[in-house]
């Protein structure tokens, strides 16, 4: 059985020293390590930005896309090869600007894959400009008087797109992350988990501190029904967005591809697909 050095390579990632890019690559391996997968049964899928760089720092399948797309790779990787676990991975940029609308319709679509928003509020791939993530006020040299933009939510999005699964977490908390990656994976459908990765290099607003100070933290509430859409919709308002743990998991809706008509848990390559023109018909 595989452990966690298995998933481990050995290129050096060329991340800033203390970006929090690292935690998430550490708690995808062992998420991947402790629900019991080897290597080859992994495939992790990245779009452009610092956090695109993910995929290659894996012992793993790894498919590093274009900008804003790593979500329609991944759905198409997933439905082709059913018996692979798929992880798609990006920045906020990455995800919630270009790549907005594949974010939404694979959301409401609910393929059974993962994917991982590293959510530093700002693009630090091209040194700094603000992000949809950005808040008000925010200074980059691409809002020099501060962003005039609201910050996009991206936990009141996912929910309102009709998301079975969604949690957040922050880089400094590897073992809270670690678990959610874990559920995430083993969530029949479409897992959400947005990850605070502070970008130490060009946001120097939120910092670790800035996290540390202002996170809620679902344990807080040990009442909290994860099962109730109303009640997540009210924790993600009432805390800013800024709320950690399993925020909503639907477990009752099936996955995409578990309803598509003649649905088979192979690989398409292992399948014997020769429709008959009936068959056919029936699509
Ligand atoms: Fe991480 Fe920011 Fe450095 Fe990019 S620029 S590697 S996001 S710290
Ligand atoms: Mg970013």
């Amino acid at each position: 059985m595989a452990t966690l050095k298995d998933f481990r390579n050995n290129i050096k990632p060329n991340w800033c020293p203390g970006c929090g890019d690292f935690s998430v690559q550490a708690a995808i391996q062992r998420a991947a390590a402790n629900v019991g997968l080897e290597p080859e049964q992994l495939a992790v899928v990245s779009g452009i930005g610092c956090s695109g760089r993910i995929s290659g720092y894996i012992n793993a399948y790894g498919f590093h896309g274009v900008h804003g797309r790593s979500l329609p790779i991944a759905q198409g990787l997933k439905m082709a090869n059913r018996e692979l676990t798929v992880v798609a991975a990006g920045g906020d940029g990455d995800g919630f600007a270009i790549g907005m609308g594949h974010t939404v319709h694979a959301i409401r679509r609910n393929i059974n894959i993962t994917y991982i928003v590293m959510d530093n509020q700002i693009y630090g791939l091209t040194k700094g400009q603000t992000s949809p993530r950005s808040a008000e006020g925010f200074k980059t040299k691409s809002t020099p008087s501060g962003s005039i933009e609201s910050a996009l939510s991206p936990l009141e999005v996912a929910l309102a797109a009709g998301a079975t699964f969604i949690a957040q977490s922050f880089s400094s908390n590897l073992k809270q992350l670690t678990t959610l990656i874990e559920e995430g994976m083993k969530h029949e459908g479409f897992s959400f988990i947005n990850v605070f990765s502070p970008c130490v290099t060009f946001n120097k607003v939120n910092t670790y501190e800035w996290f540390k100070e202002h996170i809620v933290d679902l344990e807080e509430t040990p009442d909290y029904d994860a099962s109730n859409r109303v009640a997540a919709m009210t924790k993600i308002m009432e805390t800013n967005s800024l709320v950690t743990g399993l925020i909503y998991q639907d477990k009752s809706r099936k996955s995409y591809e578990n309803m598509v008509y003649g649905f088979k848990p192979e690989a398409l390559a292992k399948q014997n697909i020769q429709l008959s023109e009936q068959e056919f018909d029936k699509l």
